[in-house]
């Protein structure tokens, strides 16, 4: 009967908007936000400030590894000497956390605090800790203020469809959950899209939050039917994949909606998106700061020249990502955005395209399916998929050092279930990766059949 009770509220529970959940910090954050986007750059500035002070303050008094970084920071500095500052602490890369976490991390056994893993678009999967509930509030005011450029109401219900490879219960095709019916893109063919169609229309969505190749396929399954895309959609949300102009335009084509795209980790140290009238990367100032560096570590200021992202979170304190490498490349957008935002904005990112699998069916299985969030990836510090023909792969990966026997099936099966019935995965065990010339080491190589 309990249980029976229980499930009834879950269910109803869907129909909240989520941002109720996460209380008033919730909406402060979005408000504060919204206003900041529009601040004069010294006032932006001048908050940053504070809050990075604050959070280096709180570092060095309860952690030794950030004391010694931070013993002679000046908190009163003026602006261009805090800047200097800043731009001589040491980075922070994947390699950092997978070695030391324990000493960079602060008060990770303290409640409220969660471990995270993730495999990265690098394919370095790194461990981390943060604080379940501060860190969702965050997250999800700052998505929101994003999507609301197309239209999503904070507080609002905002029906939408989520087409990102969940695998769901059952192997369901469809699972409605309140305000959101997630699909699985497992099942895009051609036999069940006149099944999944039924859902879809029926919940009569207004946004599609997809990964772009995801969104591609569905576009060419109902082209393919003769079929044209849901009613009263008002934008395609695409996340977690690279979205070349060329597949954009092909999306607004079809959908006859904005796509609109944004930029983030699952580290959380940079959130960006588009605006009304641009689609280039905004960098949220409340989330983190963003700095570009070139490949002697000298920090990039001008608009059209490419550098490695580095990113600072201003709230993670529990595992404080400060100047952390992300492995992506970008580059700033020139002058300021119609919109009026002074907000420094990033033109392309560039990094994790050809991230992606080839089945033998020609479906191209992203990047960030192979982002799993496993302990049992753990056991490995880094993995790599080299693939020279469609339907197989090999997975190499490097073992933590430490670890004993791996368990090698267990690390097949996780990554299988994410490629399909019939994809031959091989795996190898190696002491170091494939690295490309610009010494990068990508989740996916794709090269041609050796002899
Ligand atoms: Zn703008």
């Amino acid at each position: 009967m309990r249980q029976w009770i229980q499930e009834r509220l879950k269910r109803i529970a869907y129909y909240i908007p989520r941002e109720f959940w996460y209380g008033p910090g919730c909406s402060r954050q979005y408000l504060r936000l919204k206003r900041m986007m529009h601040e004069d750059p010294g006032v932006i500035h001048r908050w940053q400030r504070k809050r990075f002070n604050t959070l280096a303050r709180r570092l060095s008094r309860r952690s030794d590894y950030w004391r010694k970084i931070f013993h002679k920071w000046n908190h009163a500095a003026s602006s261009m000497e805090w800047r200097e500052q800043f731009e001589s602490l040491p980075l922070l890369d994947k390699r950092d956390l997978q070695s030391c976490l324990e000493e960079i991390s602060v008060d990770a056994g303290s409640p409220g605090t969660r471990y995270m893993t993730t495999g990265g678009s690098t394919g370095i999967p790194t461990g981390f800790y943060l604080r379940t509930i501060a860190d969702q509030q965050k997250e999800w005011a700052h998505i929101c203020y994003l999507w609301s450029q197309v239209g999503f109401r904070f507080g609002g219900l905002n029906r939408r469809v989520s087409l990102r490879g969940e695998i769901l219960p059952g192997n369901a095709l469809a699972l409605r959950k309140g305000h959101e019916l997630l699909c699985s893109s497992f099942h895009l063919s051609k036999e069940n899209l006149p099944r999944l169609m039924q859902v879809i229309r029926s919940f009569r969505p207004r946004f599609l939050h997809t990964f772009p190749s995801a969104a591609l396929r569905l576009a060419e399954l109902l082209a393919g039917a003769g079929e044209g895309p849901p009613r009263g959609l008002r934008a395609i949300l695409a996340s977690s994949e690279s979205l070349p102009d060329k597949l954009r335009y092909e999306l607004e084509r079809f959908y006859r909606v904005p796509v609109y795209a944004h930029y983030g980790h699952s580290e959380r140290a940079v959130l960006a998106g588009g605006c009304r009238h641009s689609p280039s990367y905004h960098i949220l100032p409340t989330y983190g700061l963003v700095e570009l560096l070139d490949e002697r570590g000298r920090v990039i200021r001008e608009a059209g020249r490419s550098g490695e992202i580095v990113a600072t979170s201003l709230t993670a304190d529990r595992t404080p990502f400060i100047r952390f490498r992300t492995g992506d490349f970008g580059e700033y957008d020139e002058g300021p955005c119609p919109c009026g935002s002074p907000v420094p904005r990033l033109k392309a990112v560039h990094g994790r395209q050809q991230e992606y699998l080839e089945r033998e069916d020609g479906v191209q299985v992203s990047a960030s399916l192979l982002n799993l969030h496993l302990d049992i990836l753990d056991q490995v510090t880094q993995v790599q998929f080299i693939q020279e023909r469609p339907g197989a792969a090999v997975l190499s990966v490097v073992p933590r050092p430490g670890t004993g026997r791996l368990d090698r099936k267990a690390i097949l099966r996780a990554y299988e279930e994410r490629l399909g019935k019939g994809f031959l995965l091989e795996l190898q065990v190696r002491d170091q990766l494939l690295r490309t010339r610009s010494d990068k080491t990508l989740l996916v190589v794709r090269r041609e059949p050796q002899e």
